[in-house]
Formats: structure tokens, C-alpha cells, sequence
């Protein structure tokens, strides 16, 4: 593998951004530790207490899927061997804005309906075969170690969880891939750095998820995979209902404190509400596989490490623990894999990464989906969160691309590409295309989207007993 940068990397925290950064280690460092609470090998494909909200639909784009596809060759492939349902994002994947559906399209882009531990499971078992890495799990990080000037990491202290001493880990670099309660504002500010300027947008959203047991009777997906009727200012209340591997998942999703309740008859009444009628009716009668599960996201938080004037060398971090996104736009995964790119790009070098430049870098592929996902938010009056006029203008915009797309494949395309990461948001902005949304025929109601005049019919389900072999367990209610 050529020449090795240094001997020993140490990443804190085992999930996705952490598996993809030591996949990227593994290349540059002779060893390789990635640290974890969680019992990882345990926890295989199921739930693990450290990410609760695994429970819920979590989709991976476009973007995300052709990182971890060049990375990994054969991810698809080895989803589809465990039942996991593949299909296009513009012709399998329903997207529905203000209770009209998008105009089908071929996208040649794959949703993978894979649930989240099973995306982590499989990362994992690739990460972990590469020569020199190795896992520590069940084991608490509770610190960084500095150098005596305190101008480099040299390594982290932890605690195994079944107890004993506290332990230090030496290391020629350390990344921070402990996601959404990351320590590292708290441990750098200890060590005499500035905390990085954060960012916030305030939605308090709330996701809850319900699973059923297919095949159903009321049926809308057949062989496709989702029906996303997306929240609007207009439609404050959203759904994602999928075709997983082994089951049918509900995620509801309400902001500003409005939450679909847990309890069947709360929950099937909150799905009534929707501004499309579909997915109520496939549940309605189905038979519940397992208790609801709800979590709480107060706000995207992102952390401007590029802004800092001094940050130790020896250090970087990646993933959630660097920015965390409203899960509604599926970025986490995808923006994860965008900074293991960053890293790479850097590793490359051969030399050890300059954290001023890593996250300049990091901040650069950041932007686009921050900024799509702030500002979609931001649509919403009661969103607390800094609105500039580009904001206002895309809150403008954005609604006539979402009706056109009802009607015109072209421009629901696009808009796919765009939130799927593939195509910046400036593609949208395009003279053609801005043309085609104010004025193109799908714009003047000449294109008639069938699937707003009726709902397509119930086709059949496939075997549903490919799916056995990718049991996720649900928490206990
Ligand atoms: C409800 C919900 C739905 C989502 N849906 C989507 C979706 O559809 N698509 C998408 O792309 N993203 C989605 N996300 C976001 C996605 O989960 C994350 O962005 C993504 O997993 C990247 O996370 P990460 O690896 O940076 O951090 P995490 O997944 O949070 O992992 C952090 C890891 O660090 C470990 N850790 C933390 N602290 C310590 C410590 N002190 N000691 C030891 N170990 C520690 C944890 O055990 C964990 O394994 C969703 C998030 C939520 C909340």
C-alpha cells in the first residue's frame, strides 16, 4: 500500500463516519483502532443502546451510495443477497409535495431500502478485515491526552465499560467520529482552544416509526419501495413509508412539538392527517409488528471548525460529531462519506492531514446540503434560525419546482439529483431550468401527472421470505 504516513490512528467511535474514516486510515497508518461504547460485534445486525434512532427509516443517497460502492465494490450486490429492496429513487420512490406526487422518472439512481444497522453492519464487517484494523468496543473515550504544549494530540484516555482503570491510547492521529454528543467542543476548550462558532436551526422535530407485517391487503408500493408524502410549510405533518427488506416501516414525522403519538390508535389518526391518503389506508388494518418508537431532534446543529484560529494538530473530525443534519433530508450518511472522501484526499498527500486545511475542505463539501436543509427548514415561520435573502428567495422557488415536478419528469428529476447530492443546488437555478419551472408546459398544466388524478393500483408483492435473513430486534416499548 505504499508508504505508511505513520504507525498508529485511533478513531472514537465505531457508527458510520467512523467505519468509513478507518477505511480511509487503513491505507496510510499501519494500525488502525477503531474505539466504540457499544458492543458491536454483539449487536450484528440488531439495535445497539447508542443509536436509538436506528429504529427509524433512514434512506441513503445517490451520493453516499457511490462513496460507499467505490469504497466497498458490491454494496448493492450485498444488500440485495440479504432481500434488501433496490429500485430507482425517481420510478420506485414516491416523492409527494403538498399532496401532489412527483411525475415518475428514470433517475439511474439506486435507493438502497436498507435499515440503518444493517448499513452499519455491513461497513463494519468491511472496515474491520482490512489489514491492521482493529476493534476496541465496549469501551468509554473520557478524554483526550495532549502534548506538554498542548499543541498536539498524542492520544485518548478511556474506561473499559465492564469496568477496570482508566487507560491511555497512543496515537500519531486521532479523528472524532463520536457523532451528534461529540465531546470534542468541551475537550478542546479544556486544553485552551475556542470552542468553533456553531449554527443552528431550531425545528424540534419528532420522528416516529411504526412497523407492520406485509403482506398488506391495501397495498400502494407492490414492487416499489417508498411513498414520501415530504413536510411543507403547507403540510407541516410528513411520512416515509417503506418496503424494507423483512417489513413495512411508518415513520411520521411533526415539527414545532407537533408528535405523531405512539399508541396504535394515535398513531393511525396523526397517518389520517396526511395530505395524501395512501398510507393511512396500507396501515390502517395491518397488523402492527412491534411497539412504536419515537425520537426527538430539537435542531441541526453545525460546528465551524474551519473558522478556528488555532486547533491542535494530530486531530480532525468527521461525521455528526461535526455537523448534525434534520434527518428529514437523509444527509447524515452521505455528508459522513463526503468527509471520508476529504480525508482521503488529504491522506493522500503523505503526509499527516493539516487540520486548517482538512476542514476548510470538510466545510466546502458541507455547504450544499447544509444550506438546502436550513433552508428548506427555514420555510417554516415558527423555525428558529438565521434567514438571508437567498433563503427567502429559495422558499420562494423551491414550492413551484416541487408543482412542477408533479407534472413534468424533467424537472422531478432534477430536483431528485439535487437532494440526492449528485447535482448542486445552483442546477436548479439554471436559466433552462428556472425557463421550464415559470413557463415550460409542465409549469402551464399541460403534462397530466396520472398519479395525482388517481392512485395507481396494489401490484403484487415479491416473496417476503428473502427478507427472514435481515431480523432487525426492536427495544422494548
Ligand atoms: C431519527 C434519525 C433519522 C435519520 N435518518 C437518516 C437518513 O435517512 N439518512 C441519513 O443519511 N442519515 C440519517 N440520520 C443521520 C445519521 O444517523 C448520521 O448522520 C450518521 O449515522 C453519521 O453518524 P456518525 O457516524 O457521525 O455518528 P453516530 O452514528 O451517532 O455514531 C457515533 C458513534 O460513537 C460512539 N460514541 C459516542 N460517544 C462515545 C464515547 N464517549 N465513548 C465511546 N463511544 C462513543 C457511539 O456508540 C456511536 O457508535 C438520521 C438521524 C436520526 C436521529
Amino acid at each position: 500500500m505504499g508508504t505508511k504516513i505513520g504507525d498508529h490512528a485511533v478513531v472514537l467511535g465505531g457508527s458510520v463516519a467512523g467505519m468509513l474514516a478507518a477505511r480511509m486510515l487503513s491505507d496510510s497508518y499501519t494500525r488502525v483502532t477503531v474505539i466504540d461504547r457499544d458492543d458491536l460485534t454483539a449487536a450484528g445486525t440488531g439495535l445497539r443502546p447508542a443509536i436509538p434512532w436506528a429504529v427509524h427509516i433512514h434512506a441513503l443517497l445517490e451520493r453516499g451510495r457511490q462513496i460507499i460502492e467505490d469504497l466497498f465494490p458490491g454494496f448493492v450486490e450485498d444488500m440485495l443477497a440479504v432481500g434488501v429492496p433496490v429500485g430507482d429513487y425517481g420510478s420506485t420512490c414516491h416523492y409527494c409535495f403538498n399532496g401532489q406526487m412527483f411525475a415518475e422518472t428514470e433517475t439511474g439512481m439506486a435507493c438502497v431500502a436498507a435499515n440503518r444497522p444493517v448499513i452499519e453492519h455491513f461497513l463494519r464487517s468491511r472496515t474491520l478485515v482490512r489489514p491492521g484494523v482493529s476493534l476496541r468496543e465496549s469501551t468509554d473515550i473520557v478524554g483526550l491526552e495532549a502534548s506538554e504544549d498542548r499543541s498536539r494530540i498524542i492520544g485518548v484516555r478511556v474506561q473499559g465499560r465492564n469496568g477496570g482503570a482508566e487507560e491511555v491510547i497512543t496515537a500519531d492521529l486521532v479523528i472524532d467520529a463520536t457523532g451528534r454528543g461529540s465531546r470534542s467542543p468541551r475537550w478542546l476548550e479544556e486544553l485552551g482552544y475556542e470552542r468553533a462558532p456553531e449554527e443552528k436551526v431550531q425545528m424540534d422535530l419528532t420522528y416516529t416509526t411504526m412497523d407492520f407485517v406485509g403482506p398488506l391487503e391495501n397495498d400502494p408500493l407492490g414492487d416499489d419501495i417508498a411513498l414520501v408524502p415530504t413536510a411543507t410549510p403547507a403540510f407541516p405533518r410528513g411520512a416515509i413509508f417503506a418496503r424494507l427488506a423483512d417489513r413495512y416501516a411508518l415513520t411520521l414525522t411533526g415539527i414545532n412539538g407537533d408528535r405523531a403519538p405512539t399508541d396504535r390508535e394515535g398513531f393511525l389518526a396523526y397517518a389520517k392527517s396526511l395530505p395524501r391518503p395512501e398510507v393511512y389506508e396500507a396501515v390502517r388494518d395491518a397488523e402492527q409488528r412491534s411497539p412504536a418508537g419515537s425520537f426527538r431532534f430539537p435542531a441541526s446543529i453545525r460546528r465551524h471548525y474551519e473558522q478556528l484560529r488555532r486547533f491542535p494538530a494530530g486531530y480532525l473530525i468527521i461525521g455528526d460529531a461535526a455537523c448534525i443534519f434534520n434527518p428529514v433530508y437523509a444527509q447524515g450518511m452521505t455528508v459522513a462519506a463526503l468527509g471520508a472522501t476529504v480525508l482521503g484526499k488529504h491522506l493522500a498527500k503523505g503526509v499527516e492531514p493539516v487540520p486548517a486545511a482538512y476542514f476548510r475542505d470538510l466545510a466546502s463539501v458541507t455547504n450544499a446540503p447544509w444550506t438546502m436543509s436550513a433552508a428548506a427548514d427555514l420555510g417554516y415561520p415558527e423555525v428558529r434560525g438565521k434567514r438571508t435573502i437567498a433563503t427567502k428567495m429559495a422558499n420562494l422557488y423551491m414550492p413551484k419546482v416541487q408543482a412542477v415536478a408533479a407534472n413534468d419528469p424533467l424537472v422531478a428529476r432534477a430536483f431528485i439529483r439535487t437532494i440526492s447530492l449528485i447535482d448542486s443546488p445552483q442546477s436548479l437555478m439554471k436559466p433552462s431550468m428556472i425557463g421550464r419551472v415559470l413557463f415550460g408546459p409542465g409549469a402551464r398544466g399541460k403534462l397530466e401527472n396520472p398519479a395525482n388524478a388517481s392512485i395507481a393500483p396494489v401490484a403484487s408483492l415479491p416473496s417476503s421470505e428473502k427478507a427472514a435473513q435481515n431480523d432487525v430486534e426492536r427495544p422494548a416499548a
